[in-house]
């Protein structure tokens, strides 16, 4: 089995989904290449090699150093070609959404997003992801010469293996761009992105306000966390787009979710509900987040937190 694993990269960063897909097409026993498209940093062969890369292809055009949808899917498609890969591997985050149907629409090649369980048998990809805002979770199996699948972050672990890495740059000509990313106006720079994030704790309406949060910025701060946010807590501009979870917002699976006055509507389980440890603080029993909670506290949360703060500053 040939894997192409694209690697994703930010402001001179891999992406931590990267390493996690390194690791599992490692854990896999799978052969494979990862491939850095556009601004590079000349760390990154060596930063792919820790965790077990021991190849690395690097497409550098100076057209290339700001994404362009259509452009990078061409560019892909043309590595695909000239590789050969049984399978292109991708992170299931904004880039991978966006660009693997692309790319599968070049090639017509079928493609599983969002998966959370991928594994090799007999040669055949087995691969798991949820459907209906996860309320089932479909077994797949692809069938195609080039198999595209994109996994959700957080869901397998990078683990470091050092090898040597060899690298190789792959000169294309950039193809004429349909749509061109002007500028990228980003959010708070040191804000913890969300989908990466291994705590989060999320708010809701419960939260009754925006002058609350700070209890839940705080409560984050202290554990590390991501700060997150229900859609009824975005919709009324409590918070900021970026953070809401869910159906409509961002997928994440961090090893623990708290969920702070949200009642645990299905559209913001489908966000969520892989999370390893989900902790709910309602004050109501009967809310649907405490069927999916591993740890349940009936309470109101402006006595809970406010305790939680001062537990955790003890430490
Ligand atoms: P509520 O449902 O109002 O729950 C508030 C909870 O706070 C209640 O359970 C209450 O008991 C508790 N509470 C109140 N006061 C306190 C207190 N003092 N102490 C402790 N607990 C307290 N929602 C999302 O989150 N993400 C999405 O991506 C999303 N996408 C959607 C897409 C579609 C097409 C649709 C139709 C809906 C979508 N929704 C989404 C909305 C979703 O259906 C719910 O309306 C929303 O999740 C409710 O948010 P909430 O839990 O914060 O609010």
């Amino acid at each position: 089995m040939k894997m192409l694993i694209y690697g994703e990269h930010r402001d001179g960063q891999i992406r931590k989904i990267t390493f996690e897909n390194i690791t599992l097409a490692r854990q896999l026993g799978a052969e494979f290449e990862v491939v850095f498209i556009g601004q590079v940093n000349d760390n990154f062969k060596e930063q792919a090699a820790k965790y077990g890369a021991s190849k690395v292809l690097f497409v550098k055009n100076e057209k290339l150093n700001t994404y362009s949808p259509d452009g990078y899917a061409k560019v892909l498609m043309r590595i695909i070609k000239d590789r050969t890969p049984d399978v292109l591997l991708m992170g299931a985050t904004a880039t991978g959404k966006d660009l693997a149907p692309r790319v599968s629409a070049l090639l017509n090649a079928p493609m599983a997003t969002d998966c959370i369980k991928v594994e090799l048998e007999n040669g055949q990809l087995k691969l798991v992801r949820p459907m209906y805002a996860g309320k089932v979770r479909a077994n797949i199996q692809l069938n195609g010469d080039l198999q595209i699948v994109t996994v959700r972050p957080n869901v397998y672990q990078a683990s470091e293996q050092a090898v040597d890495a060899g690298s190789e740059e792959i000169s294309v000509e950039a193809p004429d761009f349909k749509a061109i990313v002007k500028e990228i106006v980003s959010g708070a720079k040191e804000k913890l992105d969300v989908t990466e994030a291994d705590i989060i704790v999320s708010g809701g309406r419960g939260m009754k306000g925006p002058e609350n949060w700070h209890l839940i910025e705080e409560l984050a701060s202290l554990l590390g966390a991501a700060t997150g946010a229900s859609r009824a807590a975005v919709d009324a501009g409590w918070r900021p787009h970026d953070e809401q979870v869910g159906q409509t917002g961002k997928t994440v699976s961090p090893t623990l979710y708290i969920a702070v006055g949200i009642s645990g509507a299905i559209q913001h389980l489908a966000g969520m509900s892989s999370s390893k440890y989900i902790v709910a603080i309602n004050k109501d029993p009967e809310a649907p987040i405490f069927k999916i909670a591993d740890y349940g506290i009936v309470a109101d949360l402006f006595e809970v937190l406010p305790r939680m703060i001062e537990e955790l500053k003890k430490m």
